[in-house]
């Protein structure tokens, strides 16, 4: 027995400045420990901006950490030779011997069954903490999901809302309505936005400047781009970007928050899902200073429910779900996909303009927002049939906000249908029509989104057709897309057979 204390492992989205494990943190005796290891980097093909993120911000809080006086061991890319978080903890574990390992709940999968394998074989129990982080724990998850055939978001939601105390009046929610949707989800028109007010930067400090050094010459050969980076690295800035979205860009959140526009990659957006992924913020203090909005009428309460109910409901939901099918979740692939992913995600190289503007936007940002990554990527791959897991490696990939418990469920489940509808009712599927309403990105496309077939056919509306056709046992008679499928009943056979070939050409060609 030694009397060395607990290990306390604080992980790259762990960067909380009310970590559960620092409640009963004993400075005498306990060490936190951090390592930067390349596999979280190289696992899947991470985009440059994400490992900026994530480098820069443990840095930041190794910092403010040890400004706190505890006492950090912290484990830089350069100073060490391991290439996995599970062999540098072999080796601290070896040589620091400490009597107890404690973690917050990970937020991948892998992530635990590595530092449980690691502490295992060095007998000793490793401690998993609640992660207090998240408004709805674990367990009261399952318990809300215990019993139920079906899961809606919009009934968790409903019962957050009141367990939470969340814009209520007593029992009855805020302005009389659970749901704003009707009031929101609206296109700019011809016009296009007009003037958006640009986020607040975050420029890099010295400390980031660094670690961008480092990540050009440690993964030169990354996808995406640096010299745009101005995310959130510490809590200051986190705070200060949720302050610059309540003032600048809440109100008109709702009515825009599906709307896409050519070279407008934020439009109204908060850009705070990195920095809340990473526990820079508190989802509470988000959905407060919306509410406290709301109350001093800086914006109306359609956008304020709306952007409240991305962050109290989505994504607490499909963190319990995650938690609740994983491992085994991870492998689902309902409809079969079997195609691989389109080589122009990762170059942004191609005509159809949506895609372009989407994948360019995402390669230099880090960024795009919710229907750009549902309803343009996503949806093409679903159409295309993409095998889920290559689709969910490349989400994992290149989105600064990426972590396995949020972005697996978002693309295997939400967007790509791979659980068979354990997380979302329906399929979310489109021509390229649905783009043209929502965007201007057609206007300047060479293509016709209402075409299927021909020299001008839309690729997005081929395949809609074709998905259609494809799936019409599974999905002709669901009560919510049923309708979709019978709309297939207004083609002639030989229309229908034009549409699959053309299908058929378009795989070949993306092959
Ligand atoms: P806003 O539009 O301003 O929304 C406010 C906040 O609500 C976000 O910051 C986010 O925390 C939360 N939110 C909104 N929608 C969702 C959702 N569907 N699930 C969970 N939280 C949500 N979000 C991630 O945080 N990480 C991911 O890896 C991720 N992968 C996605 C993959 C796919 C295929 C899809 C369709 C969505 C994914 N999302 C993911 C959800 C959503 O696209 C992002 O949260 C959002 O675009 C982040 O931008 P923002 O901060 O400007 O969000
Ligand atoms: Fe995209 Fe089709 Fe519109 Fe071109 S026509 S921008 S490919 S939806």
């Amino acid at each position: 027995m030694n009397d060395h204390g607990k290990l306390l492992i604080v992980l790259g989205d762990q960067l909380d400045p009310d970590h559960p494990g620092l409640r009963d943190y004993d400075a005498g005796r306990d060490r936190v420990w951090m390592a930067e290891v390349p596999e979280e980097s190289t696992h899947v093909w991470s985009h440059k901006a994400r490992i900026v993120l994530f480098l820069s911000a443990m840095r930041h809080f190794r910092d403010a950490l040890a400004a706190r006086g505890l006492t950090v061991i912290y484990r830089a890319l350069d100073a060490h030779p391991h290439a996995s978080l599970g062999s540098a903890l072999d080796a601290d574990l070896a040589a620091l011997a400490p009597a107890r390992v404690a973690v917050a709940q990970p937020g991948d999968y892998r992530v635990l069954r590595t530092l449980r394998e690691t502490c295992a074989r060095h007998g000793i129990a490793l401690e998993v903490l609640e992660d207090t982080h998240f408004l709805v724990p674990a367990a009261a998850f399952a318990d809300w999901a215990a019993g139920r055939r079906h899961f809606v978001m919009e009934h968790f939601y409903r019962w957050v809302r009141q367990r939470e105390a969340i814009l209520m009046h007593g029992r009855e929610p805020a302005g009389g309505r659970w749901n704003f949707d009707a009031d929101n989800r609206k296109a700019f028109g011809r016009e296009g936005p007009g003037f958006t007010p640009p986020p607040r930067q975050s420029a890099p400090d010295a400390v980031t400047r660094e670690v961008m050094a480092l990540v050009e010459r440690r993964f030169a050969t990354h996808p995406g781009a640096l010299a745009d980076f101005d995310w959130p690295v510490t809590e200051a800035d986190a705070e200060a970007a949720l302050d610059d979205f309540i003032e600048h860009r809440l109100a008109s959140f709702g009515p825009f928050q599906d709307a896409m526009w050519s070279g407008e990659p934020w439009l109204y957006h908060s850009r705070i899902s990195a920095a809340l992924n990473l526990k820079l913020i508190n989802p509470r203090a988000a959905i407060d200073a919306a509410a406290q909005a709301w109350h001093q009428s800086q914006a109306p309460l359609a956008s304020v429910e709306g952007f409240i109910r991305q962050i109290a409901g989505w994504r607490e939901y499909v963190r319990g779900l995650c938690w609740l099918g994983m491992p085994e979740y991870l492998e689902r692939n309902a409809l079969g996909a079997q195609a691989p992913l389109p080589r122009f995600y990762w170059t942004g190289e191609t005509h159809y303009r949506c895609l372009r503007e989407v994948i360019g936007q995402t390669l230099r940002y880090g960024y795009a927002h919710h229907i750009q990554r549902l309803m343009v990527t996503g949806l093409f791959a679903l159409l295309l049939g993409v095998e889920p897991r290559a689709v969910h490696a490349w989400y994992l990939a290149v989105y600064v906000d990426a972590v396995e418990w949020v972005e697996l469920p978002n693309t295997l489940g939400m967007s790509q249908f791979a659980d068979g509808g354990w997380l979302a009712s329906k399929p979310y599927v489109a021509s390229g029509k649905y783009i043209q309403r929502m965007s201007n990105y057609c206007a300047g496309c060479p293509l016709d989104p209402a075409k299927a077939t021909g020299a001008r056919a839309c690729p997005f509306t081929t395949l809609y057709w074709d998905f259609l056709e494809r799936h019409a046992a599974r999905f002709a008679r669901h009560p919510r897309v049923g309708q979709q499928w019978r709309n297939l009943e207004r083609f002639s056979a030989t229309e229908r057979l034009a549409i699959r070939q053309a299908a058929e050409a378009l795989r070949a060609s993306l092959a």
